[in-house]
């Protein structure tokens, strides 16, 4: 029999409510490149609501139409988050460091009817404009910018200020939309490929937003005051925009002050106790606080770090140096993104604490894990047996967006027979559940049948005091098939060179693993979202654009 409980769809638009009014005394701040601009989370509900008034009033923005977002984190683009699934359209956040030709492809394909823009970024969107679809109607503009650069776009340029000026600050938001309807859309960055949209609903945002908040997660409070340096432009800032909303989480929104310097500086003036960001993120912000002076971090409390795997060094580093905890943690565009998250069981020392913290963590109830192996079958959970990742949850995708029709797209092999997806991650899971990730599928180094994995191999180079970072590449090799080919970014002042670096490697992983080919480089090639471009390395390779050394051949 069916139960006797009340069927209360979960919206975007019931977390917008409860934030602006039970929470209404929190704060959204944005810094400005000097201080903190502080705004209520009251102000933000209002703003919201004079914003989807313009939307549909003035632009016409009906149905499931998509309104796209080209912004940095701060507090208009928090505005966005909360009124445009609300309203029942459906947000779609551009990442703004995607090549141009991919940033018009998933503007095409997502038919997007507005854009809002930051005005740092036109520089990036208008030499878009000519190849972008006429289902573009509208530019909306806030913030700095010469906006005169629009002067060729046929549709409509609006100030974003003074278009939601003057509205009514409530709004008939869709608290009756079918929770499984669209609310957003983020596209993958295309690391392994073409981006692929991710169409979320307004249940698997409220039930993801849960999961952010909780202990065994983020932890969040409306003591909280949490720094997201993740981008809302993808990845919908680890979910952290809905989150504080949902518990009062103040936010300190770092705008384009991306650096270490400012974010430094940041962490300083306004005290958050939370932050979240990638670990090219996190090691320049050490080398600012290990160099700089003047600094003051101890209001940090929780800092997480994913979207790669995070150095143990990094870790250690911030814990010895800076008394900063940093937990790992796992997800990616497809799970909305938090899987899991590494909180050390109870009952440890720190040092009985230390491995569980550089595994990827554990997922909560409502997502489930397997390990595939190469035959097909699914893995013990032993902590050994090593497959391909494979999830399945309320807040995990189940195809990907096909465009305008949206009949689904089954990703080719990113889905099982049986509806799980497919990671593209290889680890290992224990049996109480903790996951630790060797590499990507394709990124794993096939050396002569056996695996090496780069991460590893990275994670230790980067623990070297002379390594600032390092990547790690399969490429061709006559006699093993592939082999490990090292590129190493030194410190200034570094003493190293790459003999005793292999030297170093030597003492820490087995020899058949240690790499014959060495480069060292200006910096490692970066994704749209600060990740290591191991695509862009092998083929700079191939093309002979690197200066490589061989030491010890095989
Ligand atoms: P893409 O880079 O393909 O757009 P995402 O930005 O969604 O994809 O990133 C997801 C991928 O990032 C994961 O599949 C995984 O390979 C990697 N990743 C995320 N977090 C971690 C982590 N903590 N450790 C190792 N890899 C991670």
């Amino acid at each position: 029999m069916l139960s006797t409980m009340q069927d209360v769809p979960l919206t975007v638009a019931r977390i917008l409510e409860h934030g602006a009014t039970v929470h209404g005394a929190s704060t959204v701040a944005t810094w400005n490149g000097e201080r903190a601009v502080h705004r209520s989370f009251a102000e933000v509900g209002a703003r919201a609501a004079q914003l989807a008034h313009a939307l549909r009033d003035e632009l016409g923005v009906t149905g499931d139409q998509r309104v796209a977002t080209l912004m940095w984190n701060n507090t208009e683009h928090q505005e966005a988050y909360l009124a445009i699934p609300s309203m029942g359209a459906i947000l779609h956040t551009l990442n703004l460091r995607l090549p141009a030709p991919q940033l018009a492809f998933v503007i095409n394909h997502a038919a997007d009817h507005v854009i809002i823009a930051n005005g740092s970024v036109l520089p990036l969107l208008v030499p878009l404009l000519p190849q972008l679809n006429p289902t573009l109607r509208h530019i909306v503009v806030s913030g700095e910018g010469d906006r005169s650069l629009l002067a060729g776009f046929t549709g409509g340029v609006h100030d974003y200020e003074e278009l939601i000026a003057g509205r009514p600050t409530s709004f008939p938001f869709r608290h009756d939309l079918d929770e499984r309807s669209a609310a957003s859309l983020c596209y993958t960055s295309g690391t392994t490929g073409d981006p692929k949209g991710v169409l979320y609903s307004h249940r698997s945002v409220y039930l993801h937003s849960m999961q952010v908040i909780s202990a065994e997660s983020f932890g969040f409070t409306g003591r909280t005051k949490a720094l997201p340096v993740v981008p809302m432009f993808h990845v919908n800032a680890w979910g952290i925009p809905y989150a504080a909303f949902m518990v009062g989480t103040s936010l300190l929104m770092p705008d384009r002050f991306l650096q270490p310097k400012p974010l430094a500086t940041m962490i300083t003036a306004e005290r958050p106790t939370f932050s979240g960001a990638v670990p090219t993120i996190w090691s320049g912000l050490l080398d600012e606080l290990d160099h700089g002076t003047g600094y003051d971090t101890s209001s940090l409390t929780q800092v997480v770090i994913g979207g790669s795997a995070c150095p143990p060094a990094l870790m250690q580093a911030f814990r010895d140096r800076h008394q900063i905890e940093v937990i790992h943690a796992w997800g990616m565009t497809e799970t909305s993104p938090l899987g899991s998250v590494a909180h050390p069981p109870a009952g440890l020392t720190p040092e009985g604490e230390w491995p569980y913290r550089l595994t990827q963590g554990r997922f909560p109830a409502s997502v489930q894990a397997r390990v595939i192996g190469p035959d097909g079958s699914a893995m013990p959970h032993d902590g050994v047996a090593e497959g391909e990742l494979e999830v399945r949850g309320p807040w995990i995708a189940a195809a990907y967006y096909n465009g305008a029709g949206n009949e689904p797209d089954a990703g080719g092999d990113k889905f099982s027979a049986d509806g799980w997806l497919r990671t593209g991650d290889i680890g290992t899971l224990s049996a109480d559940g903790y996951l630790t990730l060797t590499d990507r599928a394709k990124d794993v180094i096939k050396s002569g049948g056996e695996w090496i994995s780069s991460v590893a191999l990275e994670n230790e180079l980067m623990a070297h005091p002379d390594v600032l970072e390092a990547a790690v590449v399969g490429v061709p090799d006559e006699k093993w098939g592939e082999r490990p080919l090292a590129t190493v970014v030194l410190r200034p002042g570094a003493e190293a060179d790459m003999a005793a670096l292999r030297d170093f490697l030597g003492e820490r992983v087995a020899r058949w693993q240690l790499p014959e080919r060495w480069a060292v480089t200006e910096s490692v090639p970066k994704t749209s979202v600060g990740k290591f471009d191991k695509k862009v390395i092998r083929a700079t390779y191939a093309a002979g654009g690197l200066d490589v050394t061989e030491l010890g051949k095989q």
